[in-house]
């Protein structure tokens, strides 16, 4: 079994346990309700066929429609995408949301897919899905590797198949195609949001703090953003390029711009540039991992300085490290809360979709903002009244309840 699940396993022992919840629904939720394995054959740009592996797994419907993202990564598994359906489950109960937990991916590396390609392949997946998904039914968004415009033409294609357009089938579309212009950035913004919160209770504030941010894409970009304007000192950003370095703080805006000009964020003018992993040991007061999972363990987390880690990606820290952690006073946001604002803006974007409207950006960010103080303040306070060793225990556990809740009450234990 891959460590991801593995871990992903042992965090959901572990909360039943100290929840104490029935063990009974230990083995109810470490499997998923339905796994869809597909195969996509694309007619490449030099006439070959490919045919690519893709998955959608279906984690848990107690609580309503399946919802997770889509993954386009060469070294992706099934197994891993079944622990990301079910940290989505978690995820959106912790978050009050009525939805389950779902997740899809497609093993292949989108930078080696010309435009049309990368078309093709997204039109394809969604005529393999096709039968598993809908506005009711699971509602799937971008993930590492996907970004709003293959968001547009899956809604476009899935709309051609029903023979009517449904706006609500995708979210983080883009705004033109019925998206809002907050999704682009909720995931970070709901980070930082997060980061901002526990300093404030942790280390007496945000401002001035120095983040490191590991993983610079639509995770990343945003948190090192929006800390920025927040008033905390971005000194290290890393991608696969590199890291780069300035301990008097970057200029967020200029990386953002080298990003996206040259794709590399090395190619920032200025600081020092060092490799990838560097962003996760320097001297910083925040780590925010925002890449991939695993990236926080064992045989690393003694190089981690930061006082406060608030996790961007799904799972970058083991259950193993994060003890370490703690056991070293190091406070550990955990993903479904942190990155949380993602699937909440989703969430906002979907009950536009269902009733054709189209809200204001501010007044949308206000209430992702609202919705983000909320659940993180829910959560650390029952962190500090003891349920749950660590934040993400408590997190798990109060997630965990929800579920249980719905599952009883539809009569299925
Ligand atoms: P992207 O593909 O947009 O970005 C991933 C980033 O991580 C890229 O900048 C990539 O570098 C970088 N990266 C990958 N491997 C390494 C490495 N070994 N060292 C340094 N940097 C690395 O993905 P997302 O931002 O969408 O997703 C990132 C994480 O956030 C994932 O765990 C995802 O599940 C999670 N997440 C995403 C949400 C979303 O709305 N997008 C919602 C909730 C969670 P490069 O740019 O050079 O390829």
């Amino acid at each position: 079994m891959s460590i991801f699940l593995q871990n992903v396993h042992k965090i959901l022992r572990r909360s039943i346990e100290l929840g104490n919840f029935p063990e009974e629904l230990y083995y109810f939720l470490a499997k998923p309700q339905r796994i869809v394995v597909v195969q996509i054959p694309v007619r490449m740009d030099d006439g070959r066929m490919a045919v690519f592996e893709g998955y959608r797994v279906q984690h848990n419907n107690a609580l309503g429609p399946y919802k997770g993202g889509i993954r386009f990564h060469p070294e992706v598994t099934l197994e891993d995408d079944i622990a990301l359906a079910m940290l989505m489950t978690f995820k959106n109960s912790l978050h009050g949301l009525p939805y389950g937990g779902g997740k899809g991916a497609v093993r292949v590396d989108p930078k080696r897919l010309s435009e049309r390609e990368l078309e093709r392949l997204s039109r394809g997946y969604v005529r393999a899905i096709r039968g598993v998904i809908g506005e009711y039914e699971d509602i799937p968004a971008p993930d590492i590797g996907t970004n709003p415009q293959i968001m547009a033409w899956m809604v476009d294609e899935y709309s051609v198949l029903r023979g009517r357009n449904v706006p609500a089938a995708f979210t983080a579309k883009p705004p033109e195609l019925w998206g809002n212009p907050v999704r682009e950035y909720a995931t970070g913004f709901g980070v930082a949001v997060a980061a901002r919160e526990a300093a404030k209770r942790e280390l007496g504030g945000f401002e001035g703090l120095r983040v490191a941010v590991h993983g610079f894409g639509n995770t990343g970009q945003w948190a090192a953003y929006w800390s920025a304007r927040f008033g905390a000192r971005v000194v290290a950003i890393s991608d696969t390029s590199g890291t780069v370095y300035d301990p008097n703080g970057l200029d967020v805006e200029l990386a953002l711009k080298a990003k996206r000009e040259t794709g590399k964020v090395v190619n920032y003018p200025k600081g020092e540039k060092l490799g990838p992993d560097a962003s996760l040991y320097v001297d910083a007061d925040v780590l925010m991992p925002s890449a991939m999972e695993n990236t926080i363990r064992l045989d690393n987390v003694a190089k981690v300085k930061a006082r406060l880690v608030v996790e961007g990606a799904n799972g970058p820290t083991t259950p193993d490290a994060e003890a370490v952690l703690y056991g070293r006073g190091v406070t550990v946001v955990p993903d479904i809360l942190a990155n949380g604002g993602g699937v909440v803006m989703s969430y906002l974007e979907w009950l536009q979709n269902l009733q054709w409207q189209a809200w204001k950006e501010g007044e949308t960010r206000d209430r992702l903002e609202g919705q983000m103080v909320d659940t993180f303040a829910r959560v650390y306070s029952a962190y500090r009244e003891g349920r749950g060793v660590t934040m993400r225990d408590t997190a798990f556990i109060l997630a965990i309840d929800r579920v249980y809740s719905a599952i009883r009450a539809r009569g299925w234990m």
